[in-house]
C-alpha cells in the first residue's frame, strides 16, 4: 500500500492476463520483446514520483489517504486544474512528447463517475456513489495504473445498441444474479489496457429504455477471466528493435487493444451502473470533458516537440530568418500556445459540481481546444515538414554513423550550416521521420479521433453554447431591440 516503485508496478502486471500480439498469446507482457516498451513507458510515472526533482509535482499529500499520485487528486477549483494541466504537460515532455496515460485517463473516468453516480443516487435512490468512492480509495491507496474502455465496436453507427444485427456489438449485461453481473461484448482502441492493473468500463453513448442492458459501467482487474486484449501491431517498437538509435520507439510508446469481454463476471461492489439508461448519456459526456482537458494538455506538449524540431532544423539549415520559415514556425507556436491557453482558461472558468464540489473544466473552452487540436495537427506537421526539407524522409539511419566505411561521408555531406554536428542534424531528421512514419498513423489518427471525433466536439459545442448575448447583440445592431445589457456573462 502507498506509492509504488516502477519495479513493484511492473511485477504487479505478471498476473496471467490474456494478451495477444500478431496472433500469438503473450505469456508475460513485462518481458515481451515488443509490448514491454509500453510497460516501460508507463513505469516512468512510478519512477518520477520518487525523483526529488519532480516529487512535488507527482505526489499529493492527501488529508485522508496520505501520499498519493497527483493524478488522483480530485480537482476542487482552478488552481487544481492548472496543476493537473502542468502535470500532464510536463510528464508528456518527459516522455519525449508521448502522453503517459496510465493514471490520467482512469482519474478522468473516476471524477466523472463520482459526479454522475451522486446525481443518479439522488434521483433514483441507488447506492453507486459509495461504491465509486470505495473503489477510488482502493485505487489511490494501492497506486494503481488504470485504463478506460468506453468506445464500443458499434457495428452500424446509424443504429442504436438494441437495433444492431448482432446484440453484442455494444457491451451489454447478459446475466444478473445476487453476486453481480455478467457482461458480453467488445470495446476498441483501449489505450494501455495491457499496462494497467484495472480497467474501468463506461457506456459510449446516450441510451433509450430499449438499450437498458447496455447502460453499464464497472471496474475489473485486467486479469479477470474472460477478458481478452488483442493488441494492435507496434510498428514503432518493431522499427526501434532494428535501429536502437530510434530512442522514442524504444522508450516511449503506448498500446491499443481490441478488448473482448467473453462473458465476464463483475461483482456488485464494482458495478457503477447497471440498467439506469437515463444516466448513460450523462456519463458518456462527463468523462470526455475531463478527458478532453487531458487531451489539450498533452497535445500542447506534443506541439512543443514539433516546435523544437522545426526551430532547430531551421537553424541547422541556415534558414531560420527566412520569411516563409518564420511563418511556418509561428503557426506551430500559435497551435501550441492556443492549446495551453485553452487549458488554462478552461481551468479558470471551470464549473464546480453542486453535489460533489468537483471542479469540471469549462465545457466550451475545453471543446474549442480539442477542436483546434483535431483540426490543426496535420497542418502543423505540414509546416514542420516544409521547414525541414526532404531529409525528413530520406535521411540515412543513425547506424550509418557507426560504419567506418561511410560515416565520414555523412559527417562531411550532411552537416548543414557551418558548426552544426551532422549526427545531431540527422538524429533530428530521424526523429521527425519517426513522427510522420512509424508513429505517423497513430498520431495522425489519434489527433483526429482520440478523446472523441471532431464531430463529437462539434455536437457538444453546438448544443452547450449559450447564444443569448450574441443573439441580443444581433437584435440590438439590427435595430430590433433598442438597448443591450452590458457586462452580463450569461
Ligand atoms: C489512438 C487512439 C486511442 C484511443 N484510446 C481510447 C481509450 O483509451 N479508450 C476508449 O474508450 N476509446 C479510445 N479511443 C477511441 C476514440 O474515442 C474513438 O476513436 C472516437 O470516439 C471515434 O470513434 P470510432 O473510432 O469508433 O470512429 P467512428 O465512430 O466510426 O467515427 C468515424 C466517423 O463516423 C462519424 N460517425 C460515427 N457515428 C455516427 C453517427 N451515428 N452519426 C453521424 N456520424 C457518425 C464520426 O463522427 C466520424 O466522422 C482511442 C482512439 C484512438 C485513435
Amino acid at each position: 500500500m502507498g506509492l509504488r516503485t516502477p519495479e513493484e508496478y511492473i511485477e504487479s502486471l505478471r498476473d496471467g492476463r490474456e494478451i495477444y500480439y500478431r496472433g500469438e498469446r503473450v505469456s508475460d507482457v513485462t518481458r515481451h520483446e515488443i509490448l514491454s516498451a509500453a510497460i516501460r513507458h508507463a513505469s516512468d510515472l512510478f519512477k518520477l514520483q520518487f525523483d526529488p526533482r519532480y516529487k512535488n509535482m507527482l505526489v499529493y499529500n492527501d488529508p485522508e489517504y496520505g501520499e498519493i499520485s497527483s493524478f488522483y487528486k480530485i480537482p476542487r477549483g482552478p488552481s487544481d486544474l492548472k496543476e493537473r494541466f502542468k502535470l500532464i504537460y510536463e510528464t508528456t515532455r518527459y516522455g519525449r512528447g508521448m502522453f503517459n496515460i496510465i493514471k490520467a485517463i482512469g482519474s478522468d473516468a473516476l471524477f466523472a463517475l463520482m459526479i454522475v453516480t451522486k446525481r443518479m443516487d439522488k434521483q433514483l435512490g441507488t447506492d453507486y456513489y459509495r461504491r465509486v468512492m470505495e473503489y477510488y480509495k482502493y485505487v489511490v491507496k494501492n497506486d494503481l495504473g488504470l485504463a478506460v474502455a468506453q468506445t464500443d465496436v458499434k457495428g452500424d453507427r446509424s443504429l442504436r445498441p438494441h437495433q444492431q444485427h448482432d446484440p453484442d456489438l455494444y457491451l451489454r449485461i447478459v446475466k444478473t444474479n445476487e453476486k453481480g453481473i455478467v457482461v458480453r461484448g467488445a470495446k476498441v482502441h483501449t489505450t494501455q489496457a495491457i499496462a494497467a492493473n484495472e480497467l474501468i468500463v463506461l457506456p459510449t453513448r446516450a441510451m433509450t429504455e430499449k438499450d437498458k442492458s447496455y447502460a453499464v459501467a464497472f471496474a475489473i482487474p485486467v486479469n479477470t477471466k474472460g477478458l481478452k486484449l488483442i493488441s494492435r501491431p507496434m510498428k514503432a517498437v518493431e522499427e526501434a528493435l532494428r535501429d536502437p538509435s530510434f530512442v522514442m520507439g524504444k522508450m516511449n510508446v503506448e498500446n491499443e487493444t481490441l478488448t473482448v469481454f467473453d462473458d465476464v463476471f463483475v461483482p456488485w461492489e464494482r458495478v457503477f451502473m447497471a440498467g439506469e439508461w437515463q444516466f448513460a448519456g450523462s456519463l458518456a459526456v462527463t468523462f470526455p470533458i475531463f478527458h478532453r482537458f487531458t487531451a489539450i494538455s498533452y497535445r500542447a506538449a506534443m506541439a512543443d516537440l514539433l516546435l523544437g524540431i522545426a526551430k532547430l532544423l531551421a537553424e541547422y539549415n541556415g534558414v531560420d530568418n527566412k520569411s516563409h520559415i518564420r511563418r511556418d514556425i509561428v503557426e506551430v507556436i500559435k497551435y501550441k500556445e492556443l492549446l495551453i491557453s485553452t487549458a488554462l482558461a478552461s481551468s479558470d472558468l471551470c464549473m464546480i459540481d453542486e453535489l460533489t464540489k468537483i471542479a469540471i473544466p469549462n465545457i466550451i473552452i475545453t471543446n474549442v481546444g480539442k477542436l483546434l487540436a483535431n483540426e490543426g495537427y496535420l497542418d502543423v506537421v505540414k509546416r514542420v515538414i516544409d521547414v525541414a526539407g526532404g531529409l525528413a524522409a530520406t535521411a540515412p539511419s543513425l547506424k550509418d554513423f557507426e560504419s567506418p566505411e561511410i560515416s565520414h561521408y555523412l559527417e562531411k555531406y550532411l552537416v548543414g550550416k557551418k558548426g552544426v554536428n551532422a549526427k545531431d542534424r540527422v538524429a533530428l531528421f530521424n526523429l521527425l521521420r519517426s513522427l510522420i512514419s512509424s508513429f505517423g498513423a497513430l498520431f495522425g489518427v489519434a489527433m483526429m479521433h482520440a478523446e472523441g471525433s471532431i464531430e463529437a466536439s462539434v455536437i457538444e459545442l453546438y448544443r452547450s453554447y449559450n447564444y443569448n448575448s450574441s443573439k441580443e447583440l444581433a437584435l440590438y445592431a439590427a435595430g430590433i431591440k433598442d438597448s443591450i445589457k452590458l457586462f452580463d456573462k450569461s
